[in-house]
């Protein structure tokens, strides 16, 4: 269950990870499922976006600190999804 309703993803990337699941990778915007548009305004098909509903925002921006993966997140997504700079995440992702 989501305590909140947390944005997925939209990419222009994407790639295949340890488990066979698809990630997103290149530029990654936050996406409500269910809107065309990414949530700093970039219509999806326009730009070439590929959708992961499957994958969160926040999932997302741990990806990008633990994958060599290129992944480049999108500042104004990011401010519109409500993060702040400086402030740490404080979910806990198990590491091997
Ligand atoms: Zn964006």
């Amino acid at each position: 269950m989501r305590r909140r309703t947390e944005p997925a993803v939209a990419a222009s990337g994407r790639w295949i990870d340890e488990d066979g699941v698809r990630a997103p990778g290149g530029s990654v915007h936050a996406w409500r499922p269910g809107t065309n548009q990414t949530l700093c305004g970039v219509p999806l098909h326009k730009a070439g976006l590929q959708r992961f509903p499957h994958v969160l925002w926040i999932d997302a921006r741990w990806l990008a600190e633990t994958t060599e993966e290129r992944i480049v997140l999108c500042h104004r997504c990011a401010a519109a999804a409500g993060d702040r700079p400086g402030r740490r995440w404080t979910r806990v992702h198990p590491r091997p």
